[in-house]
C-alpha cells in the first residue's frame, strides 16, 4: 500500500512528463506571478521564474547552449536592444503576435515584442503645486523648480531613456544643460526608487518627482504607501514639440530555448486579451493590444498624448545620455 502511494506520488511529480518553460525575468516576480498563474491554470504548462536583476545578456552569453532559459522578460527599450545585440535571442514568427502587438512596439527582425507601455511623468504635491504649474520636460530644468525636485538616480534606465528622449528632441548640448538644470533643482541627492521620491513629497522634502505611471497604482494598493500616493497627483508633461515620454516592457525568446513550442504559447498568451487585462488591472500598465482597455484607475489619471519619438532613437541615444549623466555628476 505504502509502495503504491509512493509510486503514485513519484508519477505525479516527475518532471519528465511535466510541461514547463523557464523564464528569466528582470521584472519583479510579484508583478509577473499573476500572469504566470493564469497561464498555468489555462494551459497546464508550468512556468519557472528566475529573477535576474543585472547582466541578463552576459548571463545568457555565459550559459550559451546550456542555458535553461526559454524566454526573457524585461523593461526598457535599450535593455531589449542590448540583449538582442548580444546574439542570444532567436527570431519568432507568429501571426498572433503580429496581430496583437502594433508594429512600432516590436522588433522589425522579430527578436523582441513589447507587451505593455508606461509613461514617465511628474508626481506633483497636491498642496504645493498649482494646476498648470507643471508644463514641459524642458521646463523641469528651469529656476522655478529650484530645491523642489526629487528623482531616483540619473543613471537608472528610466532616467537615461528620458534623457535619451531629450537628446532626440534637441541635441546633446541642450541635453547637457537640461541635466545640469535638473540637478541644480534637486531638493536632495538622488536616492531610492520612484516611490521613494513620492514618499519625500508626502514628507514635505520636495514638491515634484519624476516617476513611472504604474507606481501610483502600486502605492495605492499598499497600505503603507497609500498616504504617499494620496499626497500627489499625476501630471503628464510633454516635450515642447511632442508628447509624453513612454517606454515599454517586453518579451524575447532565447536562441537556445529548450522548450520552444510552449515558450511560444506563453509569448502569444501574454499578448492575448486575458493577459493584457491582467497587465492593465494588476500592474497598472498600458496594454499594447488594440481594444484592451486601461484599468479604471489608470484611466482616472487622464488622457495624454504619447510622444511620437521612435523607441529605437531613444535607445540609440543611450550611450550619449549615460555620458552626460556622468559628466554632470548627476547623483553627486
Ligand atoms: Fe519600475
Amino acid at each position: 500500500m505504502l509502495r503504491l502511494t509512493t509510486l503514485a506520488l513519484l508519477a505525479c511529480s516527475t518532471p519528465l512528463f511535466a510541461q514547463e518553460i523557464n523564464v528569466y525575468s528582470h521584472r519583479q516576480p510579484e508583478l509577473i506571478q499573476p500572469l504566470v498563474d493564469a497561464f498555468t491554470l489555462e494551459t497546464g504548462i508550468n512556468v519557472n521564474l528566475a529573477f535576474v536583476d543585472k547582466g541578463m545578456a552576459e548571463r545568457l552569453q555565459a550559459e550559451g547552449d546550456r542555458s535553461p532559459a526559454d524566454l526573457v522578460l524585461t523593461v526598457d527599450i535599450a535593455r531589449l536592444l542590448q540583449i538582442a545585440e548580444a546574439d542570444v535571442l532567436q527570431p519568432v514568427q507568429s501571426d498572433v503576435l503580429e496581430a496583437n502587438i502594433p508594429a512600432e512596439l516590436r522588433d522589425p527582425n522579430d527578436l523582441w515584442f513589447g507587451l505593455t507601455t508606461r509613461a514617465r511623468i511628474v508626481y506633483a504635491s497636491k498642496d504645493r503645486v498649482q494646476p498648470g504649474e507643471v508644463t514641459t520636460y524642458e521646463d523641469l530644468a528651469s529656476d522655478k523648480w529650484k530645491g523642489r525636485l526629487c528623482t531616483r538616480s540619473g543613471l537608472h534606465d528610466y532616467n537615461i531613456a528620458l534623457l535619451g528622449a531629450v537628446i532626440t528632441h534637441h541635441d546633446e548640448a541642450f541635453a547637457t544643460t537640461w541635466a545640469e538644470g535638473l540637478k541644480a533643482n534637486l531638493a536632495r541627492k538622488p536616492d531610492g526608487g520612484d516611490r521613494d521620491q513620492v514618499k519625500a513629497i508626502a514628507a514635505g522634502e520636495c514638491d515634484i518627482a519624476l516617476g513611472n505611471t504604474y507606481y501610483m497604482g502600486q502605492m495605492l494598493a499598499d497600505p503603507e504607501q497609500k498616504a504617499w500616493a494620496d499626497a500627489v497627483t499625476i501630471v503628464f508633461p510633454t516635450f515642447e514639440a511632442g508628447g509624453t515620454h513612454l517606454n515599454i516592457s517586453g518579451v524575447a525568446m532565447t536562441k537556445s530555448a529548450p522548450n520552444k513550442e510552449n515558450a511560444l504559447k506563453f509569448m502569444e498568451w501574454l499578448s492575448s486579451d486575458a493577459a493584457q487585462q491582467i497587465y492593465a488591472e494588476t500592474n497598472y500598465e498600458f496594454p499594447v493590444k488594440p481594444g484592451v482597455a486601461r484599468s479604471e484607475l489608470v484611466s482616472s489619471w487622464g488622457e495624454f498624448t504619447p510622444d511620437s519619438t521612435p523607441l529605437a532613437d531613444i535607445a540609440a541615444a543611450r550611450a550619449a545620455a549615460l555620458k552626460i549623466m556622468e559628466t554632470v555628476n548627476f547623483d553627486g
